[in-house]
């Protein structure tokens, strides 16, 4: 029986990459950059989002694809900033894939984008092992969840260009060593970005604005 599982999930994670480069040759022809935001649940994706939103949607045309197993209540947050959402209801999926993807670009209207963001359902696993034709796949990690995650859990942290450590506010009242965070995340993947911020008091933002900025005007000028 086990043998006989291998080759089945083999064969999906092949679909998917098909569907995956599907999207991407999309994403390339609008010339939009478009990065795969993924987390535990509650670890701060979408006030990432509204924070990114409030600081880069004057100058960037940004639209958003939101994945949730149930609700719209994240669309409607996007929404709310003036920006163009698309909610997936995964119905109990506990991540994004593909297909799920390339349904909910139908649905959005993508002239004059320049950066699309994916917020994947809250989940440290299986996220990482759908490619969704995203140019980058970006980890938020906050400091209530533990400094022991990245190796726990060294896929996410792996394949992700950046990693952006959330919640720093809170440092002075938990045990959560930013340092191990950091090292253990290089370890898995030693070119990955790493920003500490907080979305709550702002600190550490400008860098995060600033990597995301000069990516889409690379993607502007190739
Ligand atoms: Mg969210
Ligand atoms: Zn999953």
């Amino acid at each position: 029986m086990t043998q006989m599982k291998i080759p089945v999930v083999r064969n999906i994670l092949q679909a998917n990459e098909r569907l995956a480069a599907e999207n991407r040759k999309c994403f390339d022809e609008a010339g939009i950059f478009v990065i795969n935001l993924m987390s535990s649940p509650g670890a701060g994706k979408t006030s990432l989002l509204e924070k990114t939103i409030d600081h880069l949607g004057g100058r960037i045309k940004m639209a958003v694809i939101e994945g949730d197993l149930q609700s719209d209540f994240d669309a409607a947050r996007i929404q709310k900033r003036g920006v163009q959402a698309v909610q997936i209801n995964t119905d109990g999926g506990c991540h994004l894939d593909g297909n799920m993807v390339q349904l909910a670009l139908q649905a959005l209207d993508l002239t004059g984008v320049e950066l699309l963001v994916i917020e994947n359902v809250g989940n440290l696993v299986c996220p990482a092992e759908f490619n969704l034709g995203e140019h980058a796949k970006v980890t938020i990690l906050s400091t209530t969840e533990g400094d022991d995650k990245p190796l726990k859990y060294p896929l996410m942290f792996q394949l992700s260009a950046a990693l952006v450590i959330n919640k720093i506010d809170l440092l002075p009242y938990i045990d959560c060593d930013v340092q191990k965070i950091r090292q253990s995340a290089r370890q898995l993947n030693a070119n990955q970005e790493i920003f500490e911020v907080s979305c709550k008091t702002g600190e550490g933002l400008p860098a995060w604005f600033a990597w995301l900025e000069k990516k889409v005007q690379q993607t502007r000028a190739r």
